[in-house]
């Protein structure tokens, strides 16, 4: 991803890319059909070993903006099925071109491959419009809505013992200063700097969602706590470091308090939730501008007094 984008932008250029080629599809097929029955010179891209590569499709796929998408199932899998349905079209025309006969097995085995190819583009573009769809306006992180749905699903998985999850809640420190000091514009440029500022630190699996005006929650799967710890720390080091563009006026600074928890699979989500957040309440009893994790001491009682 190139860093003056957000995902947002990738997901949305994605979409684009799809529709083009979804439409540009039927046209290639009907470009095909017509060399096949009238017996005409096909196109040279068609008959090379990497027409996959090289069609407008390939190109975006293979692409650094395509490679955005590499951790999503339904994006891996239609790798395959464009690269099958290409083959097929390929020996087709080199049959074509030979004036051999093409049997009704053969031919059907491309329409199969090519109305697979077809159902799984049209099945990754509604579900990237569905994360489109799903994402804050301001921030680019996913939003609250679909939260405790994606936690089920890893918990799930912890459960089964395929892996742990780690959730971390993030607070921006004393955020409503910025929004006094500078204006709610500047407050809202803060908040995008500071999703994007976390989301280039993670990886593409893991999950950031606002979950509140300055608070987000960050779902990390395949790590444990000691690993989400030192990806974390790196993150709340540099974000002291990091100057936030505002529109000309000086550079903002700011800091964060974050709190870790497991995603405990025998507890409900959301009190793994609470436990993320009471040790991001420790964090700001603490002095602020640090990591906790938390621990069964981290009570009602310190919560409440963090707040006063
Ligand atoms: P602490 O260090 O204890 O977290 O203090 P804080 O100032 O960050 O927390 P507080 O809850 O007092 O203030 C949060 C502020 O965030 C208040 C609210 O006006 C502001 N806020 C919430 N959503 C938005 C938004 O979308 N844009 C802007 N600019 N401000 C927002
Ligand atoms: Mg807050
Ligand atoms: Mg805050």
């Amino acid at each position: 991803m190139r860093s003056s984008e957000t995902p947002k932008d990738e997901i949305r250029k994605a979409i684009t890319v799809l529709d083009q080629e979804l439409f540009n599809h039927n046209q290639w097929m009907d470009t095909l059909q017509m060399t096949l029955v009238c017996r005409l010179r096909p196109d040279n891209r068609d008959l090379d070993q990497d027409a996959h590569r090289h069609c407008r499709f390939g190109q975006w796929y293979y692409s650094e903006g395509g490679q955005h998408f590499r951790s999503n199932q339904n994006f891996v899998e239609l790798e395959a099925a464009h690269k099958a349905m290409h083959e097929r079209a390929t020996a087709l025309l080199c049959l074509s071109m030979e004036h051999e006969d093409i049997s009704v097995a053969e031919y059907e085995q491309f329409l199969h491959e090519q109305r697979r190819m077809r159902l799984q583009m049209e099945t990754l573009k509604h579900e990237l419009e569905d994360e489109a769809f799903n994402l804050d306006a301001l921030t680019g992180a996913f939003s609250r809505s679909g939260m405790l749905t994606r936690l089920r699903e890893q918990q799930s998985l912890v459960k089964r013992g395929l892996e742990t999850c780690v959730i971390v809640m993030m607070d921006i420190d004393h955020f409503k200063l910025v929004n006094d000091n500078h204006g709610h514009s500047a407050g809202d440029r803060v908040l995008a700097a500071f999703a994007k500022h976390v989301m280039s630190h993670t990886r593409p699996f893991d999950r950031l969602f606002r979950y509140g005006g300055e608070e987000f929650l960050l779902c990390a799967p395949h790590t444990d706590l000691e690993m989400a710890h030192e990806m974390i720390e790196r993150i709340r080091s540099e974000l002291e470091q990091l100057a936030i563009e505002n529109n000309g006026d000086a550079k903002l600074h700011i800091t964060a308090s974050f709190g870790m928890a497991l995603l405990d699979p025998d507890l409900p989500v959301v009190d793994s939730i609470d436990r993320a957040d009471n040790a991001t309440y420790a964090a700001k009893w603490a002095g602020r501008n640090r990591v906790m994790l938390w621990e069964p001491s981290m009570t009602e009682a310190e919560k409440s007094a963090a707040a006063e």
